[in-house]
């Protein structure tokens, strides 16, 4: 998909990229139809920022747009830092999903990170659902993950190692992600 770029990640750098170098963000070709030259088409805004007091707040994040001239579709790319579809950034998602693969309940996991046990219970049903596909694409990238053969371990070494926010960096060259 190429939807991520994957050299952003942290929102103040994003902020300053959206501003000072916009060119960055523009898609090489229309994700619709396949044209080159997006037109440049203002911003939307993302509450991407879920750390920060109110008072401190970058929120809202504004997020590059382009519209295509061939099919009118708009199309935008989004930092690292920024998950698409999805409210929590990599970093929360990734501590949730390292107590599950260290074997901690849902209920345990919803204890000690806040995180509503429904949002949890979806990461991990996600991982699982998508996770033949991802690793097919991760051991290609990482060959030191080819070893390793059970679900647990391979995830945990990707999810230490690699990172959760650049392992989807990655695998959004080739698939859609989340
Ligand atoms: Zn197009």
């Amino acid at each position: 998909m190429n939807r991520i770029l994957g050299s952003i990640v942290s929102l103040v750098q994003h902020l300053a990229t959206v501003f000072t170098d916009p060119d960055v963000y523009r898609p090489a070709a229309c994700p619709h139809c396949g044209r080159g030259g997006v037109w440049h088409h203002g911003c939307y805004h993302r509450k991407a920022d879920r750390l920060n007091s109110a008072e401190e707040s970058l929120n809202p994040v504004p997020v590059r747009r382009f519209l295509c001239p061939g099919c009118w579709h708009t199309c935008s790319r989004l930092p690292a830092c920024i998950p698409p579809r999805r409210w929590y950034d990599w970093f929360v998602q990734q501590a949730v999903l390292l107590l599950l693969l260290c074997g901690a309940s849902l209920g345990q996991c919803e204890r000690r990170t806040g995180r509503p046990r429904d949002t949890v219970r979806r990461w991990r049903d996600w991982l699982r659902q998508r996770s033949d596909e991802f690793a097919l694409f991760l051991r290609s990238r990482f060959p030191e993950l080819g070893r390793l053969a059970d679900f647990e371990s391979f995830w945990r070494h990707v999810l230490e190692d690699v990172t959760l926010q650049q392992a989807m960096v990655w695998l959004d060259k080739e698939l859609v992600v989340p």
